[in-house]
């Protein structure tokens, strides 16, 4: 069966957190909003249940926090029970209670955590991993790789277990020192990936082949970063529109992104955890 990795974002864009690196910071959406983002991820469960001839992986990547909306926790619990679903993953503060894992396919779910120190403790953040180890579910950890961030992501990384994979991320418009790309990469060993964006323009990319971004109404793009749609996902447009294609950005900054970027073979670095963003060979030791 062919695979499609989808990633999925809604029109909910509001947020608990209050980060100041962050455009959706404690950000309210309107109850009107919130029912449209609740209506559009039903349809969206219903579509992928009902899409059996594809071997479907599912990231919800949405503007803000999706945990804290129980459609979001439901439909993880809904997905991963489905035969023809490999993966079905989030990214989140992980500021949420995350016992509702326990009624999921844990071969299944899993989570893209971001710990966001000056938002949440430490000590609690370490809790919610607990808690996951707890209930066997996969997860990723990262932390935006701000100076001011390094002593907390060097203390996490010290306090979770070796098995967690913890990764980070360049922080937007900062260049990194060789000193600092070092000490970042001592954290972890991927940092190169993310440090500087990817020429990318004309270079062969999985998304729009076997990868696409998918919007609450149904549109679907290539991926998140290229904007011109490729067909809707409820008129059976996108079928026909899945080819090999090259990139038409000059580059690709986003982990969400440039794993597909052919050139950079990520699929074979993260296999089974491409979504939740976890290397095959993790650990290493
Ligand atoms: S937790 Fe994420 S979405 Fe919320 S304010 Fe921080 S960066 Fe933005
Ligand atoms: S390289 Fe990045 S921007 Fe270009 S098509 Fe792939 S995911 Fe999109």
């Amino acid at each position: 069966m062919t695979d499609l990795y989808i990633l999925y974002r809604g029109p909910l864009a509001s947020c608990n957190y209050d980060c100041p690196y962050c455009p959706f910071a404690k950000r309210v959406d309107p109850p009107e909003l919130l029912r449209v983002d609740r209506a559009d991820l039903e349809r969206f469960a219903g579509w992928v249940e009902a899409t059996a001839d594809r071997r479907l992986s599912v990231l919800f990547t949405p503007w803000g926090e999706g945990l804290t909306r129980s459609w979001y926790r439901d439909t993880i619990v809904r997905l991963s029970h489905l035969p023809h679903v490999a993966r079905v993953a989030i990214q989140t503060n992980l500021a949420a209670r995350v016992s509702f894992l326990s009624t999921a396919d844990t071969r299944v779910a899993a989570l893209w955590a971001t710990y966001h120190p000056g938002q949440v403790t430490r000590a609690r953040f370490l809790r919610r991993c607990r808690e996951l180890d707890e209930l066997d579910v996969r997860y990723s950890v990262g932390v935006v790789g701000l100076p001011a961030h390094y002593d907390e992501a060097l203390a996490l990384r010290a306090s979770l277990p070796p098995s967690v994979y913890l990764w980070i991320n360049a922080a937007d418009g900062h260049v990194y020192t060789a000193d600092e790309e070092k000490r970042w990469t001592a954290l972890d060993p991927r940092f190169g990936d993310s440090v500087r964006p990817h020429p990318s323009l004309g270079l062969p990319c999985h998304a729009g082949e076997t990868a696409i971004s998918v919007l609450g109404d149904g549109t679907v793009r290539r991926c998140h970063f290229i904007q011109t749609p490729l067909g809707n996902l409820y008129d059976d447009s996108w079928r026909a529109a899945l080819h090999p294609r090259p990139c038409t950005n000059n580059l690709c900054d986003c982990h969400i992104g440039y794993v597909h970027l052919k050139p950079l073979a990520l699929r074979d670095v993260y296999t089974d955890g491409l979504l939740e963003r976890i290397p095959a060979a993790w650990p290493t030791t």
